[in-house]
């Protein structure tokens, strides 16, 4: 087995259980490829016992933080921003300082290879952000622990505020510099690849699609509020996952991979106890009617219309879009005669 390093640690933060489904399949995820550096994972009070529990089976370090902590002067101050209380619980990770270097990562990442290298870099490297890439995307980033730069941080915060309400926009406030210093500091984007269909330079995912280390799962269509269909094995998007807004499905399907194959099995082997109340959160479906929807129909064209599958020479031709936009606008025309009727 590979020297495991003890100084060293990558971490994550979950403040609920739902959370928790993404980091059990983050640190699996990690530890499958090999990984030499621990795992700790900040838990806030509201993640529940047998979690913690499922948590303690894939890291090493299960740290509880409490962002509302009265002892704390600067956290007081903190306290008449409510909307920072987020970004605080992810402040803490400065505070791990058994530990020399870290690299924070998000619950809603999945790690594909072995991202051991980051550790090569330096506080605070980080990865472009799709949406503004002269700011950097808090997902996926390097750092050196440090109670000083933690308070430096906290009063950055309270004199500063967050130009997004989240963690993203004090961490670029604080390390305003990264845009433009140190092209070191700018990881490839494939150690933090936004996979939102809505983003996706689809050539560009095709010539380096096999080189992606690490998926972000950005927004809010999450990896654990899609459907899983146990029969067929497939995923699909729920209903309130609107038109463009999901995410690639090939990678939803690579972290129920991972949730199936190991998280899954050990949760019910707990199960029995409130974990499996949790559990039933998740949507997971046995029925064939949910099986994949049959090709051709309209629903299957307009998803792999949203994958960047379109099929110019059939049903997405020219002369079938032509023919129903003419379809819908006889229809309309004719509606509207029917009404001067
Ligand atoms: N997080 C959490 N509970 C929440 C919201 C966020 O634990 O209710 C943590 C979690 O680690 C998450 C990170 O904060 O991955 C950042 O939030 P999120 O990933 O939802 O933001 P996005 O990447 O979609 O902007
Ligand atoms: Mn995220």
């Amino acid at each position: 087995m590979a020297r495991r390093v003890e100084d060293q640690a990558f971490v994550t933060l979950a403040t609920n259980d739902q959370y928790c489904y993404g980091a059990l399949v983050l640190g699996q995820s990690l530890r499958d490829n090999g990984t030499t550096r621990q795992l700790a994972i900040m838990v806030t009070p509201q993640v529940s016992q047998p979690m913690r529990q499922q948590l303690s089976l894939v890291y090493d370090d299960i740290r509880q933080v409490d962002p509302l902590d009265s002892h704390d002067e600067a956290h007081l101050a903190l306290l008449t921003r409510p909307e920072l209380g987020i970004t605080f619980s992810k402040l803490h990770c400065w505070r791990l300082t058994q530990y020399s270097k870290c690299v924070f990562l998000d619950a809603d990442t999945l790690v594909l290879h072995n991202v051991d290298d980051l550790f090569d870099r330096e506080e605070f490297s980080a990865a472009p952000d799709v949406g503004w890439p002269d700011c950097f995307n808090s997902g996926v980033f390097v750092f050196k622990p440090s109670e000083d730069t933690y308070n430096s941080l906290l009063q950055c915060a309270v004199t500063h505020g967050s130009f997004d309400g989240g963690d993203q926009g004090l961490l670029n406030t604080f390390f305003s510099g990264w845009a433009t210093q140190d092209i070191r500091k700018h990881l490839p984007f494939i150690y933090n690849m936004t996979s939102n269909i809505s983003y996706t330079y689809k050539p560009a995912l095709l010539r380096f699609g096999e080189s992606i280390k690490i998926v972000h799962f950005i927004g809010t269509a999450k990896p654990w509020r899609y459907t899983y269909n146990t029969l067929t094995s497939t995923v699909s998007p729920p209903a309130e996952i609107g038109h463009g807004n999901g995410h690639q499905l090939s990678y939803v399907q690579a972290w129920w991979n991972v949730f199936m194959s190991s998280i899954k099995p050990r949760i019910e082997q707990a199960q029995g106890g409130e974990l499996a109340v949790h559990f039933d959160s998740l949507n997971l479906e046995s029925s064939v009617s949910s099986a994949p929807r049959e090709p051709g129909s309209p629903r299957t064209r307009q998803h792999a219309w949203e994958q960047g599958e379109v099929d110019y020479m059939g049903s997405d031709s020219f002369e079938k879009i032509h023919e129903h936009i003419q379809e819908k606008i006889n229809g309309e025309d004719k509606d509207k005669d029917d009404e001067k009727k």
